[in-house]
């Protein structure tokens, strides 16, 4: 499994995150349906306001996921920022994901981060790192 990704919505991810710093950044990346690049970044608001962890609001979760379906797309990545720790899915990370089928990309914001962005697909509890292939 890999994560196809274009270099703009990565960039666009990494931007978000950097501004919202120290609290974390989070929303999603589009893909069209049956496509697998994730190309359109759609942020959400972090209900939780925190520096540790995320949640959307869920009125606006249910509102951009009904646009997703006008528009054609599928939300092929969920992404967040840790702004004091690695780009590693905390144990809160594991218990909230879901869906099997989403790319989990985590980028860090914190100085001493040794990798800026990872991918991750988190399945039963279970984490598995991927590629990230960054599309031009
Ligand atoms: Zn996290």
């Amino acid at each position: 499994m890999v994560l196809r990704i274009s270099a703009q919505a990565l960039a666009e991810v990494q931007r978000l995150a950097r501004a919202a710093h120290p609290i974390e950044a989070c929303g999603l990346i589009a893909a069209a349906s049956g496509q697998a690049l994730a190309r359109r970044v759609v942020p959400l608001r972090n209900q939780a306001a925190s520096p540790t962890w995320f949640s959307f609001d869920p009125r606006e979760q249910l509102q951009v996921w009904r646009e997703l379906d006008q528009r054609d797309e599928v939300c092929r990545v969920i992404y967040h920022s840790h702004t004091a720790s690695e780009a590693w899915p905390s144990r809160e990370d594991i218990a909230h994901a879901s869906d099997g089928q989403v790319h989990y990309l985590i980028v860090s914001t914190w100085a001493e981060a040794r990798h800026a962005a990872r991918s991750f697909r988190i399945i039963d509890g279970r984490v598995f790192e991927e590629p990230l292939s960054v599309q031009p």
